[in-house]
């Protein structure tokens, strides 16, 4: 594939960040093999787990990088998500200097590890159909607007967002464009990692916390060239995907057929509460959704809201959101739990 654009990277980077050299652990220096290991000052009694984690994970990348069709060079774990979004920020931007943007409503991690770096946020809110307003987001942009965090399918809208729209900003924008696809596998969509060839300024992000059933693990990937990966791994903590997270996805990768199964029953699930409600006088609105949640407007959400917690049942009051308007967000459950929400309403 022909590469359409390719950014100097060096030239967004932070200064100090090209700058600094990454902690050399024992484990990252040594990568031959060996019987004997007094190097990293371990308890030497075996447990399985008295030794320090892999710091690049690289029996589980591997794995991934064949189910994904890329490279393992080309991805970054974290310790969840939350982690990459953060050291992309703390990457590319600096304090008090540059800032992000995001286009709401969306997801709330990137405002609040901006805020936590004090790199400011610039927002361009989605037109009415959740799509991007792709001409007031390059108006907006300028040499400092560093990463452009773009969630598809976006939550809590549900909504995937039009690849068009995606390689303009990609060809236009002139910093890091970041694609959080934490709902990919819900969607008939492909995943954008098919453009990384292409698009030397792209980010794809990925998690196991929702389709693959691993919240608790806190396990993300970013997919990425290789020099965006490098900054990754010099900035991440040396071993932040512990081992007990690189056995559990190992694992979990290997049944990649349950999990295929739990997903086909969720999008089931996702249209059969979306029929049920839809009968409801008081539901106004089922948006389309692409992810393994619905958002809802209906007449009286705070009472609808309160109402299923007294029937010890909790979803998401967006109501207060920027067009979320009187919405609540119903993650899909289980069938059994999904009858119980639709009694609850009836
Ligand atoms: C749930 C979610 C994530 C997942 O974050 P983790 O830290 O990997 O659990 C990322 N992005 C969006 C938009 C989400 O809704």
């Amino acid at each position: 594939m022909k590469i359409k654009k390719e950014i100097d990277l060096e030239q967004l980077v932070r200064p100090n960040v090209l700058q600094m050299q990454a902690y050399s652990s024992a484990r990252s220096e040594f990568t031959g093999r060996a019987d004997v290991f007094l190097d990293a000052n371990e308890n030497p009694y075996e447990t399985g787990l008295n030794r320090y984690p892999d710091p690049l994970q690289k029996a589980l990348k591997n794995k991934i990088a064949s189910i994904k069709g890329v490279d393992p060079q080309q991805i970054f774990l974290g310790n969840g998500s939350d982690e990459a979004i953060d050291l992309l920020i703390r990457i590319f931007c600096r304090p008090g200097q540059d800032h992000i943007l995001t286009l709401p409503p969306t997801y709330g991690m990137y405002k609040v590890s901006a805020a936590l770096s004090a790199v400011a946020i610039k927002t361009v809110p989605l037109q009415s159909n959740f799509q991007l307003d792709v001409a007031q987001i390059l108006a907006k942009a300028n040499q400092q607007s560093k990463l452009l965090f773009i969630c598809s399918p976006n939550n809590p809208t549900g909504n995937s967002i039009e690849r068009q729209a995606i390689t303009t900003l990609l060809k236009n924008f002139q910093g890091i464009v970041v694609i959080d696809e934490a709902y990919i596998d819900f969607s008939g969509q492909t995943s954008c990692t098919e453009l990384l060839a292409q698009y030397n300024n792209l980010v794809v992000l990925q998690t196991f916390s929702k389709a693959w059933g691993l919240a608790g693990i806190r396990l993300g990937m970013a997919f990425a060239n290789g020099a965006i990966i490098q900054l990754f791994n010099k900035t991440k903590p040396p071993y932040n995907i512990n081992t007990l997270s690189q056995q559990a996805a190992l694992k979990a990768l290997e049944n990649h057929t349950e999990i295929q199964k739990q997903l086909g029953e969720t999008c089931q699930e996702r249209e059969r509460l979306s029929i049920a409600l839809k009968k409801m006088p008081f539901i106004q609105m089922i948006y389309p959704s692409d992810a393994n949640f619905l958002l809802v407007k209906m007449t009286q959400p705070k009472i609808v809201y309160r109402y299923l917690l007294e029937q010890k049942i909790i979803v998401r009051d967006r109501s207060k959101v920027l067009l979320c308007e009187g919405c609540l967000r119903f993650t899909v459950g289980t069938p059994k739990e999904n009858q119980q929400l639709i009694q609850s309403l009836q």
